[in-house]
């Protein structure tokens, strides 16, 4: 058994489509080849789109050979595709056998990709379809990458589908590499959107790291009692000290946090609950997007029409930036977790 494992340990190949271009320059010398061997590499992988060894053309044969000895590309197999007027949602395998699922919105200059940073979330919170068979396993930084490439034209990507990015924070702060960096998609930082469910530990060190990336927070509730009742977080991390480290967010970074709110029918809806979060964020650098309940196969019910006006009305008259959230995937259902769960 033992000699199993290690001799399983001495065949892991690398998984190459998770190294940044610096990384892979120190592995090309280590295979020894020069430093920029490592800059084309990444150039293939993350802007030519090459799926072998044998499609790098300008890399010398015996270094493809190499290469292909001691390391490895894992794509993602997509296994199904929805497609609406304006979204598009793909369900992926992971070369593990685990699912991945991804969603592309149209916006008028490009597209929105939302994509997932781990295949389940062990999160629990109780009104999402991620969480209902908890966590299968974390994303590697390329597996995160590949759901973004699978969609054309993509200006602004959305870590917010299955899986807390806080959970898997290496490989999504080594995603967040990949994808800024010129030689390869080069998005800006500032297009891309983190969400946490409120891991307040990592909030402070995301902002230390990466002070261009914006951070969402799912809050949906103006305090702990509520929260507490749909979102198990919350009993680790109290809403003061949340709210306390997004506050210092803005305050390093100079962006503003973006609050998500899901509103449920007679759960988190009333007037009251709008006043005490309006209290609770005004005069400080947010927004919040209130958020159609999706049909996860639970009891709770999204609120209507005229609660959620009324709800975005007290927080204006607080002077809170608030925005209803279009929700221009739910004929596809864009909810996370949604097309994992049928499929599971
Ligand atoms: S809402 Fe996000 S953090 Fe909560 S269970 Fe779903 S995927 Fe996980």
């Amino acid at each position: 058994m033992f000699n199993e494992q290690l001799s399983h340990d001495i065949m892991k190949k690398e998984d190459i489509c998770s190294m940044t271009a610096s990384e892979l320059e120190a592995f090309a010398e280590t295979l020894g080849e020069e430093s920029y061997r490592g800059g084309q590499i990444f150039q293939w992988l993350h802007k030519r789109g090459a799926i072998r060894f044998s499609d790098m053309t300008n890399l010398p044969a015996d270094f493809r050979q190499k290469l292909a000895e001691a390391a490895e590309i894992r794509f993602l197999t997509p296994i199904k595709r929805i497609a609406a007027k304006d979204s598009e949602k793909l369900l992926f395998k992971t070369a593990d056998g685990f699912f991945a699922e991804s969603v592309r919105i149209n916006r008028g200059y490009g597209a929105a990709v939302c994509v997932s940073s781990q295949s389940g979330c062990k999160m629990g919170c109780r009104f999402c379809a991620s969480a209902k068979s908890g966590l299968s396993a974390n994303l590697t930084a390329g597996e995160i990458a590949a759901q973004v490439y699978a969609f054309e034209r993509v200006s602004t990507v959305i870590v917010m589908g299955m899986g807390e990015p806080f959970d898997n924070y290496g490989a999504t702060t080594r995603f967040l590499d990949v994808i800024n960096d010129k030689r390869g998609m080069g998005l800006g930082a500032r297009h891309v959107t983190v969400s946490t469910c409120g891991l307040t530990d990592k909030i402070i060190e995301f902002a230390e790291n990466r002070s261009q990336t914006n951070l969402a927070v799912s809050l949906h509730a103006p305090n702990d009692g509520v929260r507490r009742m749909i979102m198990p977080v919350a009993a680790r991390y109290p809403m003061n000290r949340l709210l306390d480290a997004c506050k210092r967010y803005s305050i390093m970074t100079g962006r503003r946090v973006t609050y998500e709110y899901v509103l449920i029918k007679d759960l988190n809806d009333g007037n009251e609950h709008a006043r005490e979060l309006a209290l609770k964020l005004r005069g400080s650098l947010c927004h919040v997007n209130i958020l159609k309940l999706n049909d996860a196969g639970n009891d709770y019910k999204p609120s209507d029409k005229n609660v959620e006006k009324r709800f975005v009305s007290v927080l204006e008259r607080y002077g809170v930036p608030v925005t209803i959230r279009k929700s221009a995937g739910a004929d596809i259902n864009a909810a996370c977790g949604q097309l994992r769960a049928a499929k599971l």
